[in-house]
């Protein structure tokens, strides 16, 4: 059950850090009535759910930034943040400047988590580094890959690989079973397109390093020329370091409002925030939860700069998972409102339409 709020407190100056989905969704919406700094590193949006198809050397759509929030009242500074100052209300960032605020968004999303694996980091190709995997695999096309990682990104990534390069061999790495989360049928759908891709299956092998030759594995070593990485994602520090509730990961600790159970005068959304929703249960980390979260914030904020309106509680319920499964497939799989698998699921022609539809769509959702 959702129980109404008092009127918001006026936002004053609004900070709003990171240009991914939340961030902009946030930002692109307060900004249509107030002011809004945005502070992030990029030029154009990271467009992160891509970045796959970067590395299999497709070409992305990356919107300027300035182009996604034209119009709208906001100022871009392009800049990392490096400190939170919560008692001075300001943040600091690597090109020197102190930005106060009034009402902060952190949105800085996550990254690559490497679990102290030995080599990893240095020799192992995370999803940031996709620009510099398509220029290693350009050069050649041939040898063997490793994927590492049996979840979506790195089932939609071996997939893409294998088929944007039919001479090379890909190998995907698992601990578990690969897409063992979904429905019996979902998961057929995947091993259905990697066998006709030629994706090769080491489950249930945890990698224990890496290599200039490849993996070693607790089952034994696994030859590759080049290994992706595409496990799990974990967060900076920059918000345990400043004081900020957080969960024993760093995950910002939320309210139904989003706003950080310790200041309140901070939000947190997107991978960056640990969001618990009453019938729910805990959101993972996605662009499905991230851009919704944006997009909430941003009206709440907007609302309330206005001295209009009460904000509701944040609610969200999921409905799909999607895959891509190369260019010419793709799997939807079919859960319920608290992320429980159902059994049905869809391949195909079908699949592959829905999850293009959704992939454009949350491009556009950034403004409007
Ligand atoms: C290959 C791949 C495929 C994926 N596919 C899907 C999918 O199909 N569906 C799905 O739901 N999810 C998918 N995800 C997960 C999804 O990309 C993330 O959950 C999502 O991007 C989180 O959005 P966000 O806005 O919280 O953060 P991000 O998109 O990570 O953006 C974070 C922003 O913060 C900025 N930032 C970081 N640190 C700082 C700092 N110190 N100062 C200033 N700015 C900072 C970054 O530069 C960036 O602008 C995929 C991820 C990958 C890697």
């Amino acid at each position: 059950m959702t129980t109404k709020t008092t009127r918001p407190a006026p936002t004053g100056r609004i900070v709003v850090i990171g240009a991914g989905y939340a961030g902009l969704c946030a930002a692109a919406r307060a900004g249509r009535s107030t002011r809004v700094t945005l502070i992030a590193p990029e030029e154009r949006i990271p467009n992160r759910i891509r970045q796959h198809e970067v590395a299999a050397g497709r070409t992305v759509p990356k919107p300027l930034i300035a182009d996604v929030l034209r119009g709208r009242q906001v100022t871009h500074v392009q800049a990392r943040v490096t400190e939170l100052d919560l008692a001075g209300r300001k943040v600091f960032t690597d090109t020197g400047r102190a930005v106060p605020y009034d009402t902060l968004v952190y949105a800085i999303g996550s990254r690559t988590a490497w679990h102290e694996v030995p080599g990893a980091p240095e020799r192992a190709y995370g999803m940031e580094r996709a620009g510099e995997l398509r220029e290693r695999l350009a050069a050649s096309g041939t040898g063997r890959v490793a994927v590492v990682g049996g979840g979506a990104t790195g089932i939609e990534l071996a997939a893409e690989l294998a088929e944007a390069y039919p001479g090379l061999r890909v190998q995907l790495v698992c601990m578990g079973e690969v897409g063992g989360r979904f429905s019996a049928k979902g998961r057929a759908i995947v091993l259905e397109a990697f066998a006709r891709l030629g994706v090769e299956l080491h489950e249930h092998r945890r990698v224990t390093a890496v290599d200039e030759s490849g993996l070693t594995t607790d089952q034994g070593r696994i030859e590759a020329d080049v290994v992706a990485w595409a496990g799990s994602f974990e967060v900076s520090p920059l918000a345990k370091e400043a004081g900020l509730a957080v969960t024993e990961t760093g995950e910002v600790v939320v309210d139904t409002y989003l706003r950080s159970v310790s200041h309140p005068e901070v939000y947190a959304i997107g991978d960056a925030a640990a969001v618990t929703l009453p019938g729910v249960g805990r959101l993972r980390k996605a662009c499905a939860t991230a851009e919704p979260m944006g997009v909430y914030l941003g009206k709440a904020l907007r609302r309330s700069a206005q001295g209009k309106g009460e904000a509701e509680p944040f609610e969200y319920g999921y409905t799909v998972h999607c895959l891509s499964l190369g260019r010419h497939a793709g799997m939807v799989q079919r859960v319920g409102k608290d992320d429980s698998m159902r059994e049905r699921a869809y391949g195909g022609r079908v699949g592959k339409s829905i999850k293009a539809l959704i992939v454009w769509g949350v491009v556009a959702m950034l403004r409007f």
